[in-house]
Order: C-alpha cells, then structure tokens, then sequence
C-alpha cells in the first residue's frame, strides 16, 4: 500500500496508475508504471514501461493479479462524484484482474477494488498483509 502511495504522490496531481504482480490474489510486488497522458482525470500506462512490467513479473515467476491507478479529484467532485469506476475505466478494462482504484475524501486515500467484466463492476474486499 505504501508503494502504491508513494506512486501516487509522486504523479499528484495526476492519475498514477501500476501493476500489482504476485500468485493467487496475494500481491507480493509493485510495479509502477507512469501515466503517458499525464493527465489528473485519465490514465494510459506507458506502453514500454507496461512491456518491461510484464517481463519483469514473468522473469520473477509472478502473476498479474491487478491493476491499480488514482482518482486525484475529491470524491464528491463533479469529475469524481462517487468512489467507484469511471465509465471510461469500465469501458477500457482489458485484463481479467483486480482493478484498485485510489480515491481522495477530505484530503484522505482510500484503496477500494473492483471487478470489471463485460460492463458489469463488482466491488472486491482487499485485506492488507505485512510482514515482509
Ligand atoms: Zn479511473
């Protein structure tokens, strides 16, 4: 979570967006990924950065087991009114993986996941593991 932040941080006032490689639907490493559209409302992962993320997650003997990106602008906003997908994320899901979208309330981050397939989104309890 504190890789996924501090991505985050460093692309404010942006969408940072990364990959989430592990085995099953255990997240063991962060992969960020800048966001080629720099842009606060809208993310499009670095087609060359998204290329060295995959081989390097398969040279790692990893999974991709999601995907993660922010919501710099306040939930509540007109640009964010609700801390879920926007139609643009349900439209472009293309991988079979967790979505973790980063959301700001009164100044605050929250992670929340979701399923994304065909249209239909579904929310995802994520748990926080540490330990190593
Ligand atoms: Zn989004």
């Amino acid at each position: 979570m504190e890789e996924m932040r501090a991505h985050i941080d460093s692309c404010s006032p942006n969408e940072a967006c990364g990959l989430l490689a592990g085995t099953g639907d255990v997240v063991r490493s962060v992969l960020p990924i800048a966001n080629q559209e720099r842009n606060p409302s809208r993310f499009r992962m670095d087609a060359r950065e998204q290329l060295r993320g995959f081989r390097a997650i398969e040279e790692a003997d990893l999974e991709l087991v999601g995907i993660f990106h922010s919501h710099p602008a306040e939930v509540g906003s007109q640009t964010d009114p609700e801390p879920g997908p926007s139609a643009t994320d349900i439209r472009e899901a293309a991988y079979s993986v967790v979505q973790v979208i980063w959301f700001k309330q009164q100044g605050l981050w929250s992670a929340r996941g979701f399923w994304i397939e065909d249209g239909q989104v579904s929310a995802v309890p994520l748990q926080v593991m540490t330990g190593q």
